[in-house]
């Protein structure tokens, strides 16, 4: 699992990776060699308006939490493997072209040759999200930590900061319950964290490693920061910020800035439970930008829901924005188009 410190952290990775890891303890997912997992998706929606409440709480149900409280010691206790990168492809809208292969082991290579299988989950994710509405995203990256750990992450490109990079586990690809969870929350992330939602510090981005701009930057912004800038007052994530984490984002930055691994994932843990009732899942506690990328991923599968508990509010949040309930309904119909039997 990535640590995420990119928020007011002194030990600040920048250019850090919004990583994605909803694979906590499961079965492990298929192979990923020969991508047998999943069927080629059709290259476009059913036009009908389709419906699949079936798949849609199949969905549901595999990126829900099913532990109970007390059960939960050392669900953020495994070690994270280093990302290896096979190939990056340049973006143009449906397209992925010009592959950059990075250097790999001979156990890898298959992988890395594996054209088909990387243009199986780009074709896929393409398939589910508008391509209107992923304006920004310029990379498709091929990657693994080998099999759970990180599925998918987004990150701003090397070289650009208002351009983001999507990159998936190819060891990973193969349940596409996971999988297509996964790609909505990092096409969250997109348009949560794009350039007219967050305009990115250009300090920040072109000194990284510099502490006191990163924390001038933070102590010059009023409204809520994450990592990337200031995000703008009407931001769908500081409205998200404001609702639901005034009241609890000093006790969670505590956690957060704590350096030892164990000490930080044993006071995360202990966190979450404290506030279960507010939060999806369990990964949504590692940072407010990961909670809102997790509850729009509830919000395009689940039923809309009573509103009960402030975790049920977090799905009814993207009620309020008429754009968002357009693009649910287009991203379910493209689900129930192109998702494997
Ligand atoms: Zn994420």
């Amino acid at each position: 699992m990535f640590r995420l410190k990119w928020i007011a952290a002194l030990s600040v990775l920048l250019f850090s990776t919004l990583a994605c890891v909803t694979l906590f303890g499961e079965e492990p997912a298929s192979v990923g060699k020969e991508s047998e997992g999943g069927t080629p998706p059709t290259p476009a929606a059913s036009e009908e308006a389709a419906s699949c409440p079936g798949i849609a709480s199949q969905i549901v149900e595999a990126n829900t939490p099913v532990d109970s409280p007390g059960d939960g010691a050392g669900d953020f206790a495994f070690e994270e493997d280093e990302a290896i990168y096979l190939v990056t492809y340049a973006v143009h809208g449906n397209e992925i072209r010009d592959p950059v292969y990075g250097e790999v082991e001979a156990e890898l290579q298959d992988e890395q040759d594996d054209t088909g299988a990387h243009r199986v989950v780009w074709d896929y994710f393409t398939a589910l999200i508008p391509l209107e509405s992923r304006p920004t995203l310029a990379e498709f990256s091929i990657m693994t930590d080998g099999q759970d750990n990180t599925l998918a992450a987004v990150a701003q490109t090397y070289d650009d900061p208002y351009r983001w990079g999507l990159e998936v586990d190819i060891a990973d690809t193969g349940d596409y319950d996971y999988l297509t969870f996964t790609l909505v929350h990092e096409f969250a992330h997109l348009f949560t964290l794009a350039p007219d939602q967050v305009p990115p510090s250009l300090a920040i981005f072109n000194n990284p490693d510099d502490n006191d701009i990163y924390l001038d930057e933070i102590s010059a912004c009023s409204t809520f920061f994450p990592g990337e800038g200031c995000s703008n007052p009407d931001s769908y994530i500081n409205a998200f910020y404001d609702q639901f984490w005034t009241d609890i984002y000093d006790e969670w930055n505590e956690i957060n800035l704590i350096e030892d691994e164990d000490e930080y994932y044993d006071a995360l843990d202990a966190f979450y439970y404290k506030y279960e009732d507010q939060f999806l899942t369990d990964y949504s506690v590692t940072h407010p930008a990961e909670d809102i990328a997790e509850a729009f991923g509830f919000f395009i599968f689940a039923e809309q829901p009573g509103g009960d508990s402030i975790a049920e509010q977090k799905i009814l949040f993207f009620y309020q924005y008429p754009e968002l309930v357009e693009l649910r309904g287009e991203i379910l119909a493209n689900t129930c188009a192109i998702f494997p039997e």
